[in-house]
């Protein structure tokens, strides 16, 4: 293979996208490499007794980058993960968090094993064996490094972390913002399991409400109507589906790695979920077609594609056949530079995974700020906010002579409940995010592709926080 058509990593991936947005920067040339690499790399193996026996497993913490601090980014349980893969992931962690300004550095970390292949509580074992590691190096802490879910991995693991980090660190106050993700009785915030799903949600709403944008793609304003292809149904695949389509739009398509099912008029994605559940598989959905070859569900009629399970899936060998109009990006990475060119050559909007699921490590940031302050959002003003609504009913109705109903009065005059805090700093995060790139793209002349504008506008802010800091002039 000659060096021009070598495939390359996930991490050149990444960095190739990266060297394309500094073409458009004046930045000097140390400070992007300071950018740009990792900054910390632990690559540790450490041994375990579960209910199979006796084993060694192989674990990373990477922390890309400490413009900010702490650095923030989840851990994948997986065994096909490699070193590679979790720079890759740090890198774009860096980038997410600069883009919808949420005030971290990147990170990931990784545990190259199977859960599916152990117990609960062999995955407990694990997970605590690992968190253990991560303290003994000081790669954990609330002003440090902040894990939280990824694939593989979730609550349940979240307040595993979190209750080892505390049993090795008594009495420090701070202790729960170790790690977001928790359940919500463990110190979690409410919405922060569907962040992600909700996040691209809004950032789809966003984008496909720009006519003159919908118009170049050949598309009609507005996300009702709009046939929507989804791969993966996990934890950001599935909440994407749901919201897409209590939004208006129409799941044409819904894969999974056993197969994916099809139909033009559109799949209960509620009713898919059970069925598998049910089934154990996707297929056979009534009134849906099979396809047995799950990849080639990307390839189906549509004009949205959610890739929302793995890096890499949509490549340069079947980015020609893609026929949907936008790349909505759910995972991270799902798109090669390579196909990323074809599809852009056809005129695709390629909506990029640092900006569009960032819903997941925003909302993340609530709970962290929600640990530090130790106080639930909308405690100290729900009740204040509910008076002052109800005073000025009063007011409307002393003027009008006219009374509301009960029903008119609870829906007006409601203080904010934590998860309408939280879905609402959301929607404001992923809206402003958006117009942020658009506008870097219009400023360009319309010449740069909405991933190129996201990275620009994200190395335009870490170099900021590196020159504020007096590192670089
Ligand atoms: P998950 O484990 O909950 O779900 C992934 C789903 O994809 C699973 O249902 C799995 O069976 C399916 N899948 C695996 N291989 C497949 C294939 N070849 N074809 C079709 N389906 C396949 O993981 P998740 O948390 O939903 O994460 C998915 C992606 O989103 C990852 O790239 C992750 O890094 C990224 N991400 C997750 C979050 C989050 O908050 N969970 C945030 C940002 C980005």
């Amino acid at each position: 293979m000659s060096a021009s058509n070598k495939k390359l990593s996930f991490f050149e991936n990444v960095n190739r996208n990266f060297d394309r947005a500094t073409a458009f920067t004046t930045h000097p040339k140390g400070l992007l490499e300071q950018i740009k690499g990792c900054n910390s790399v632990y690559s540790f193996q450490f041994p375990v007794r579960t209910s199979k026996g006796f084993e060694t497993l192989h674990g990373w913490r990477v922390e890309h980058s400490y413009h900010k601090l702490p650095v923030k980014g989840g851990i994948r349980y997986s065994d096909t993960v490699d070193e590679d893969e979790v720079k890759a992931l740090a890198a774009l962690m860096t980038y997410k968090c600069a883009v919808v300004d949420v005030p971290f550095g990147g990170a990931k970390g990784a545990i190259k094993f199977d859960p599916k292949n152990y117990s609960s509580s062999d995955v407990e074992i694990i997970t605590r064996r690992y968190t253990s590691e991560l303290i003994r190096k000081n790669y954990i802490g609330p002003g440090v490094d902040v894990p939280a879910p990824d694939y593989g991995s979730g609550a349940r693991e979240m307040a595993w972390v979190a209750d080892t980090y505390a049993a090795f660190n008594p009495g420090k106050i701070d202790a729960l913002a170790c790690v977001t993700g928790k359940p919500v009785a463990e110190g979690g915030v409410r919405g922060r399991n569907e962040a992600t799903g909700r996040g691209i949600y809004y950032g789809l709403k966003e984008a496909t409400d720009n006519s003159e944008d919908m118009k170049a793609l050949g598309l009609s304003r507005g996300l009702s109507g709009k046939r929507i292809i989804v791969q993966g149904l996990g934890n950001v695949g599935y909440h994407a589906a749901k919201f897409c389509q209590e939004g208006g739009g129409v799941i044409v398509g819904l894969a999974e790695y056993e197969g994916a099912v099809y139909n033009s008029k559109g799949l209960d994605v509620d009713a898919v979920v059970q069925h598998r559940k049910e089934t154990g598989s996707i297929l056979k959905f009534p009134g849906a077609t099979d396809i047995e070859i799950s990849a080639k569900a990307l390839e189906m009629e549509c004009d949205i594609l959610i890739p929302a399970a793995l890096e890499e899936q949509i490549t340069s060998v079947n980015a020609p056949g893609i026929k949907a109009r936008i790349i909505a990006e759910g995972a991270n990475g799902p798109t090669t530079a390579d196909a990323e060119q074809v599809l852009l050559q056809k005129n695709v909007m390629v909506i990029p995974d640092m900006y569009l699921n960032a819903g997941g490590v925003t909302v993340s940031y609530f709970e962290w700020l929600k640990n530090l302050s130790h106080v639930r959002f909308g405690r100290m003003d729900k009740r204040f906010e509910q008076s002052a609504f109800d005073r000025i009913l009063h007011a409307v109705e002393d003027s009008t002579g006219k009374p509301f109903s009960d029903s008119e009065r609870s829906k007006i005059a409601k203080g904010p409940d934590e998860i309408d805090i939280v879905n609402s700093g959301l929607e404001e995060t992923m809206t402003n995010a958006y117009n942020q790139i658009r506008d870097i793209q219009k400023s360009n002349n319309g010449i740069l592709d909405l991933r190129t504008a996201a990275f620009l506008s994200a190395i335009n802010k870490i170099a900021t926080s590196y020159i504020e800091l007096g590192i670089f002039p």
